[in-house]
């Protein structure tokens, strides 16, 4: 069986856990928290990166930190996961959803500035398939309505935008570790925070509203309650399996690449179904490789073709506003034109670390065997 996902493994990852171990400091912001942290501002050039347990509690702590109050509007494109628009409904947000553009599956800049309300705080584009939204066109917008912008990078590490790496670009960039991610620690995350006016809050409210994070480097002799917050903190023997992807990230991404542009050269001159559009200033990071088919009836087709020769391809998401919660916490501003329609018909492939290149060839060869040639 060829799984649709594996999770990375590199090999120093319980050498590291196992470092940790021995220093007696498994709790956060150890050793192995504080090489990863550097590592996230090196490599993306972020003013701080603080870790946290996931994706979803770095979008809670930007929700948080953008003080979104109940009432307050909060854009974002309806084809994304659940955790871009919870966070913010958690704080009593009303989500707006607004429509994608076929081409990237990425939020409509050009539908943004409409759905702009007197209620509105803030814009979250979602970089799809660490493929980057429009930003200096949402930026734009933001700077003159006065909005934050936290970016839903949870599949944008070590992707650009016009050079620049995704999550650096807002206020506010969110990256996920999750096992399903290019780099992981199983479950994790980190909040990448653009001004330095906001990192003090952040660093506090990651430490259950204290300023703990200040004892601990001795700027005061004791800590106290200071604001509301939670504990965002991972553990450090789940940095130290993050280091040992930050080691090997060339590597990973190099890996993931390979297996992405063997999909791409058997699948973009093959005619019978869509394949990724990269605009010319994203540098991807081969994080997804999908194709969209003619309709949800071929995609049901294709899958269960895919399933019966022993591949697992699986599609998502199910669109926020069509859903239960979506309906009760959010509107959807204009006409869904694409993202229903869109995501009825997408189908991701498998990629992961580990996947061997005649695993890759026999996908390939499955998908053609199901067109005919
Ligand atoms: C994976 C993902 C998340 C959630 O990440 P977690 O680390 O699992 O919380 C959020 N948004 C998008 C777009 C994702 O792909």
């Amino acid at each position: 069986m060829i799984g649709f996902n594996a999770a990375p493994f590199v090999g120093k990852e319980f050498e590291y856990m196992k470092q940790a171990i021995d220093h007696h400091k498994i709790c956060g912001d150890g050793e192995f928290t504080k090489k990863c942290k550097a590592w996230i501002e090196q490599n993306t050039g972020t003013a701080e990166a603080l870790l946290t347990t996931s994706c979803t509690h770095a979008l809670e702590m930007a929700a948080l930190l953008c003080d979104i109050k109940p009432g307050d509007e909060v854009i974002m494109p309806s084809y994304t996961f659940v955790s871009t628009a919870d966070a913010f409904v958690l704080r009593g947000a009303t989500i707006v959803f607004v429509d994608i553009r076929p081409d990237t599956m990425n939020i409509d800049e050009k539908l943004i500035e409409d759905a702009i309300t007197e209620r509105t705080k803030a814009i979250v584009p979602v970089h799809y398939a660490g493929v980057a939204c429009e930003m200096d066109t949402i930026l734009e917008i933001a700077r003159r309505h006065n909005l934050y912008v936290v970016e839903d990078a949870a599949q944008g590490i070590m992707a650009t935008y016009k050079g620049k790496s995704l999550g650096t670009l807002g206020e506010f960039g969110c990256y996920s570790f999750h096992e399903t991610k290019n780099l992981s620690m199983g479950e994790g995350g980190a909040l990448l925070i653009r001004e330095q006016q906001f990192i003090e809050r952040a660093e506090i409210m990651r430490e259950k509203g204290t300023n703990r994070s200040k004892f601990f480097r001795g700027e005061i002799d004791k800590y106290s309650w200071c604001d509301m917050g939670s504990s965002y903190l991972p553990s450090d023997m789940n940095a130290a399996y993050l280091w040992a992807q930050f080691e090997a990230a060339d590597q990973i991404t190099a890996k993931r690449m390979s297996i992405w542009n063997a999909y791409d050269e058997a699948f973009r001159d093959y005619g019978r179904f869509e394949v990724p559009y990269i605009p010319q200033e994203c540098q991807h990071n081969a994080h997804m490789y999908y194709i969209k088919v003619k309709d949800l009836e071929e995609r049901t087709a294709l899958i269960a073709h895919l399933l019966s020769h022993d591949i697992r391809a699986v599609f998502h998401y199910v669109p926020l506003h069509s859903s239960q919660a979506g309906r009760r916490f959010g509107r959807f501003h204009g006409e869904d034109v694409y993202t229903t329609k869109e995501s009825d018909r997408l189908l991701r492939l498998p990629i992961y670390y580990s996947m061997k290149p005649e695993e890759t060839a026999y996908v390939i060869e499955q998908v053609m065997a199901f067109y005919g040639k």
